[in-house]
């Protein structure tokens, strides 16, 4: 999207990376806070092509994902889902698509990555944590079942110099995971994500 045209304007894009399989109501939420929170004026869902951490496991086709990410940010002006990672081959990884999105808008556009406190947990394990942490400010969001104060600690002892907001969201215990076994049992997954995305699962046999 175009971004940062006026070059007096600081332009603030947030970047919401998952592997959305599927995308559910808590990375929604999660977007929407961090959006508000830091006053973001847009972000970017990035499905993940080949996810880095989940090389073993059976990932649904990244057109699968992606047509739900599209379906389930469609209403929203601020929210735009982005063939970005996707349409790259092999692995993904946030470093490189950070460094990617940094050459392509001009300096005036800040990058925000938004993650719940899982993922920032992994943080300092990531390929190239150093990059990111000179390429983007973190927004780390509160998630049920995770602690966000071991997160924090982890981070701090990394001693890498990473720009983290903390930022504490209504709790939403839902994972794509638990999703995906609720589809393969019959059991509902209504009011856990939109309901063009639970259409999208039915109609293409998804997790079954
Ligand atoms: P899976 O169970 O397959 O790992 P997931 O629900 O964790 O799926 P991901 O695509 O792995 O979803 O997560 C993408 C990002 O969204 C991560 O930064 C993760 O921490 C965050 N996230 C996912 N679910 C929630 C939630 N319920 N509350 C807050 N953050 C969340
Ligand atoms: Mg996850």
């Amino acid at each position: 999207p175009e971004l940062g045209l006026d070059p007096q304007h600081e332009y603030r894009l947030g970047i919401m990376g998952g592997t959305f399989d599927p995308v559910h109501y808590g990375h929604l939420v999660t977007a929407e806070q961090a959006r508000e929170a830091l006053d973001l004026d847009l972000v970017l869902f990035m499905p993940a092509g080949s996810p880095a951490f989940k090389d073993d496991e059976v990932v649904t086709s990244a057109e699968d994902r992606y047509a739900m990410t599209v379906l389930a940010t469609a209403a929203n002006a601020d929210f735009i889902a982005s063939r970005f990672e996707i349409d790259r081959d092999g692995t993904t990884y946030t470093a490189d698509t950070l460094r990617a999105l940094r050459a392509y808008y001009p300096d005036n556009v800040k990058l925000f990555f938004i993650t719940g406190a899982d993922a920032i947990l992994d943080i300092v394990t990531w390929h190239d944590a150093e990059s990111i942490a000179g390429l983007a400010t973190l927004i780390a969001a509160t998630r049920p079942g995770y602690d966000i104060n071991q997160a924090c600690e982890r981070v701090e002892a990394s001693g890498i110099s990473f720009d983290v907001r903390y930022i504490e969201i209504p709790a939403l215990a839902i994972s794509s995971t638990n999703i995906r076994q609720r589809v393969s049992e019959g059991k509902s997954v209504r009011y856990l994500t939109s309901e063009s995305v639970i259409g999208y699962i039915r109609k293409n046999g998804l997790y079954r």
